[in-house]
């Protein structure tokens, strides 16, 4: 039987579509932008 934390752990990590950095997976998606790209501010 597959473990669910297996499966996500398998997961290749998302990356920052602007800067290439490694990011965590966020509970509400932004898209593939870190929250350093993704600041409003910057
Ligand atoms: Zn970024």
């Amino acid at each position: 039987m597959m473990n669910v934390i297996e499966f996500f752990r398998n997961l290749p990590k998302k990356k920052c579509s602007v800067c290439g950095d490694e990011m965590e997976e966020k509970a509400d998606c932004y898209g593939n932008v870190c929250d350093e790209c993704d600041h409003p501010a910057r």
